[in-house]
């Protein structure tokens, strides 16, 4: 049986405005904003508006409306950061690397030689600011 989705969850208290967050994008489909312990600089989540624990919970219907702002925020990540290239990760259940169980995926900007900070340290505040401030100038 598997696990049903939590309203409770940490980014559904973002999408109701209940817990704050460094927003990069908004729409009547997802939300995009800036994760607090970013490996890159310019590391972003975007998260469906619709409840889905993972991907093999998104409905059908709602996953290519997402896919398209995934891809669209990607490319505002991109171009914003001057990044060489991305990583785009996106984990199912805890076995699978999930702590948070509202889908979501990783956009984090890379650039060549440079590799990924270490998972769990606290993001500057005001350089998030700052990376969400230039990725939405880019969208
Ligand atoms: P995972 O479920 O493994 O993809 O990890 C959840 C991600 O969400 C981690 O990269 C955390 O740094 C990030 N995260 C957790 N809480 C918040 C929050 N309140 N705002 C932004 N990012 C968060």
């Amino acid at each position: 049986m598997p696990a049903a989705y939590d309203p409770q969850n940490i980014f559904a208290k973002i999408l109701r405005g209940e817990m704050p967050c460094c927003k990069v994008y908004e729409d009547d489909v997802a939300l995009a904003f800036m994760d607090i312990m970013p490996r890159a600089e310019g590391h972003t989540l975007v998260i469906p508006r619709t409840p889905a624990r993972g991907l093999l919970d998104m409905p059908e219907d709602a996953l290519g409306p997402y896919m398209l702002r995934v891809r669209k925020v990607a490319a505002a990540v991109k171009k914003a950061m001057q990044a060489d290239g991305l990583t785009i990760q996106q984990f199912n259940e805890s076995a699978g690397g999930q702590v948070v169980f509202h889908l979501h995926f990783h956009i984090q900007p890379r650039w060549e030689g440079v590799a990924l900070k270490p998972p769990g340290a606290m993001g500057d505040k005001a350089a998030l600011e700052a990376n969400a401030a230039k990725i939405r100038a880019a969208i």
